[in-house]
């Protein structure tokens, strides 16, 4: 008998990764992959195992041929009576969702209410998890949400300053995002340096192409940067992070800039590709500066003060900080990044190990600062496998 499997499924407006995570420990998943360009007619699919890399066109077929292609595969593999559940990742669940949940028809007619919020994302993660309860009837199916963990914050660090009735209409409130992999690393964190769960203060920076930071407190999110949207906070690849509303009103009468321009400059135009007017690519802009490239440096120069300064904010939501810890693609490759914030967080006494932050590369999760002082770490995120956890440990208590 095969080791039994949980398939963690994150789809995108026209896009469908996928993960098959064994329900032991091993954590390393079997397959992966993704679909990509659905509904256009160039669709594909590309399936990653021991065996290696294979992709198969999709003859411009939608999420619903994506899926079926994937539960063909899997069962050619001889591995689909091996799958016990499915777990979604779901990007907003407004005040609805405080931890993941077995879905069932109220689940789905919350998720639709909590779709004004997140139009983007949450319409096509309703679309995987009705296809995927269609193609797999029999398998549980469990919704683990990106802005759940940060349901913990109270008042103080959710409300915005507006007038109240925007909140009570609207739901206008900081909900913050990246949630699973915020809690997978401090988990993570807590393990490594073996803190009391009990009492403990951590900051966890996620910076990827999105980027968001988090104060984790005795084990809950007290405070993070991402807002109603993930557009507030950090310094992004494409988005500005924290910008003053008054330029944005300044903007609209001075540049004649209407709503959607205004959207469209905020979240596709500016960041680090914004800032340096040549890419949003951390590594690029890295190789550049390191040349001479202004627009290049200035960037990273942005991205680390904002990061230091809201880390520091963050950390006024703790008893004390024991640890900053960094994840994400750039958090965890960019040993640049790690050393131009760290310097800035001086007053915190962190001290950077020069030679361990050089080598915390490419999945290498470690310790990089010194004896004294918070602690300085790079943990490898692992979203998929905290979906695939709370799947099965949800999977099982409904049997
Ligand atoms: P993610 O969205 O988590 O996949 O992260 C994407 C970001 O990670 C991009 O800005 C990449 O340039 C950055 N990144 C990946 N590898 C490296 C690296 N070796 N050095 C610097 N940045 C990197």
């Amino acid at each position: 008998m095969n080791k039994t499997l949980t398939l963690v499924i994150n789809c995108g407006s026209s896009s469908l990764k996928f993960a098959l995570m064994p329900n032991e420990s091993g954590e390393d998943p079997v397959l992966s992959g993704l679909a990509e360009r659905l509904g256009d007619s160039d669709a594909s699919i590309t399936y990653k195992s021991s065996e290696g890399k294979k992709e198969e066109s999709l003859n411009g077929g939608d999420h619903a041929t994506a899926l079926e292609a994937l539960i063909n595969h899997i069962d050619q593999k001889g591995l689909l009576a091996s799958v016990t559940a499915v777990g979604h990742r779901v990007v907003h669940g407004g005040e609805e969702f405080h931890k993941s949940v077995l879905i069932d028809d109220k689940v789905i007619a919350a998720i639709e209410r909590c779709s004004p919020l997140a139009p983007l994302h949450n319409p096509p993660n309703l679309l995987g998890i009705r296809v995927a309860r269609e193609k797999l009837p029999a398998l549980p199916q469990v919704a683990v949400f990106d802005t759940a963990f940060h349901q913990t914050m109270e008042p103080q660090a959710y409300l915005y300053a507006l007038p109240m009735e925007y909140y009570r209409e609207y739901g206008v409130r900081r909900y913050g995002f990246h949630g699973t992999s915020h809690r997978f690393v401090s988990d993570e964190t807590r393990r490594m340096l073996a803190l009391d769960p009990k009492d403990h203060g951590i900051v966890i920076a996620h910076l990827g192409n999105g980027a968001s930071a988090t104060a984790v407190k005795n084990g809950e999110s007290v405070d993070t940067t991402m807002g109603l949207t993930p557009l507030e906070g950090l310094v992004m690849g494409t988005r500005s992070g924290d910008v003053d509303p008054g330029a944005l009103v300044y903007l609209a009468n001075r540049a004649n800039m209407s709503i959607n321009d205004l959207d469209n400059m905020l979240n596709r135009k500016s960041g680090l590709l914004g800032l340096s007017e040549l890419s949003n690519d951390c590594r690029t802009l890295e190789e550049e500066a390191a040349k001479g490239h202004p627009g290049a440096k200035i960037a990273l120069d942005v991205f680390a003060h904002r990061l230091a300064r809201l880390i520091g904010g963050l950390a006024m939501s703790l008893d004390r900080l024991d640890a900053v810890t960094f994840t994400g693609g750039i958090g965890e490759n960019s040993s640049l990044l790690r050393k131009m914030t760290i310097e800035r967080l001086k007053p915190f006494g962190i001290v950077l190990d020069d030679a361990a932050n050089e080598k915390c590369v490419r999945g290498t999760s470690g310790v990089i600062s010194g004896a004294t002082g918070p602690k300085a770490l790079v943990v490898a995120t692992n979203e998929e496998l905290m979906i695939a956890r709370d799947t099965l440990a949800i999977a099982n208590a409904s049997r």
